[in-house]
């Protein structure tokens, strides 16, 4: 069988883009100012803009969000010889761009309350490397599925070390920090640096695409001279550090354009996509839903449930199935980064990882396009309804 991300287009998508009606006029401007050779006035708008709705100092699109999380590690610093340490339940472009910067990657387990990094964990490995002079050069916090990591003890146990902070929210645009049940900074924006990818699949979307955003300028400044191949600002092509061909295009960041000013909307109807799914699998016995954390409100990009085997009568693997059967697309929660046999192989290790791993034995994701008509969560849910074995 096809997996889906090879090409298989099932009736009912992961998670589908969603266009706004404008991006056919936003292209056509860019081709009518035949600005396709170099970064233009259409990215430094979309930067603009973006920094604004994200109420950030300073923005840098990228052509993907794994590029923007090189810049970042870049930017800090980071090179042969040092650790990170990263959250172990993601997507592998959490890691791979450590081992861009020929530095190594320590895994960190999650916690039960938002599946995102634990903060117990790191706060006491942290004291360990402290104490003993063997930092890390950079935490990479994950914001899984659209739900903020604990940030707040994690930022603060970060700070007691002087260890900086990259937020991968990739998946978690338009999330927020709430403290008090406030809602204050958007996700992205509270650790030193932050990116955001805008792949097809993501909250918004440019296709391909990405974005580094930060308060510290400086840094920001200088990825943006990385991501050209680092040219010196001199007529003559000049290079004292080596570079990236990482910027956007304008045709890309048009699209952009066309695409932040339906986020909030976005968000709205994700998070109804999950309350429907919510109310109709009330009940169902051996699925339960990806919690929601009191310190921040989940965008829900996707909607993810653990089935239960022992209740359930039927494991995620086979209920994946059953879904693929009826049409629906779904994908197993993310396979830990400290079981994926090519960091095995290097000998990574990781701080704890049962948490991760029963998240990924029992963690399914489904059907959650901003688009998703409630008439296709009804199909889903029937298909699972009909797949868990009633005793
Ligand atoms: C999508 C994603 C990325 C990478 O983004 P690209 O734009 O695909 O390069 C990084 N981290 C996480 C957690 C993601 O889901």
């Amino acid at each position: 069988m096809t997996a889906p991300d090879r090409g298989e287009r099932l009736s009912i998508p992961l998670s589908a883009p969603h266009q706004t009606g404008g991006e056919l006029e936003a292209i056509s401007r860019v081709l009518a100012s035949n600005w396709l050779a170099s970064v233009g006035p259409e990215v430094t708008a979309f930067e603009v803009e973006a920094a604004d709705a994200l109420g950030v100092n300073a923005a840098l699109a990228t052509s993907s969000g794994t590029a923007a999380l090189h810049l970042a590690l870049r930017v800090l610093g980071v090179g042969a010889g040092d650790e990170v340490l990263v959250s172990t339940l993601t997507f592998c472009a959490s890691v791979n761009p450590i081992l861009y910067c020929g530095a190594r990657p320590v895994f960190v387990d999650s916690e039960e309350r938002s599946w995102n990094l634990d903060p117990a964990l790191l706060a006491d490995e942290l004291d360990r490397r402290g104490r003993t002079g063997r930092l890390p050069a950079a935490v990479v916090v994950v914001h899984l599925y659209g739900q903020l990591a604990e940030l707040v003890p994690i930022l603060a146990a970060c700070e007691r070390w002087g260890v900086p902070v990259i937020e991968d929210a990739a998946e978690s645009l338009g999330a927020h920090l709430s403290v008090d049940g406030a809602r204050t900074r958007a996700a992205g924006t509270i650790g030193t640096l932050g990116i955001f990818s805008f792949d097809g699949s993501k909250m918004i979307t440019t296709s391909v695409g990405g974005m580094l955003v930060s308060d510290r300028e400086d840094l920001v400044t200088h990825a943006r001279k990385l991501a050209r191949q680092a040219r010196e600002p001199v007529d003559h092509y000049e290079h004292t550090e080596i570079g990236y061909n990482y910027r956007m295009s304008s045709v890309h960041a048009a699209l952009g354009r066309a695409q932040l000013p339906a986020l909030s909307s976005r968000v709205a109807a994700r998070r109804a996509v999950f309350a429907a799914y919510r109310e109709r699998l009330e009940g169902v016995p051996g699925i339960t839903l990806q919690p929601e954390a009191p310190w921040g409100g989940h965008v829900r990009w996707l909607t993810c449930i653990l089935v239960d085997p022992a209740r359930a009568g039927i494991d995620r693997t086979a209920l994946q199935q059953a879904l693929r059967a009826g049409g629906a697309e779904s994908r197993p929660v993310w396979k830990p980064m400290h079981q994926q046999p090519v960091y095995r192989a290097l000998g990574f290790p990781c701080i704890g990882g049962d948490v991760a791993d029963a998240l990924f034995a029992q963690g399914l994701c489904l059907p959650s396009s901003s688009s998703l008509p409630v008439e296709d969560v009804d199909r889903v849910c029937t298909l699972i309804r009909g797949a868990v074995v009633t005793r």
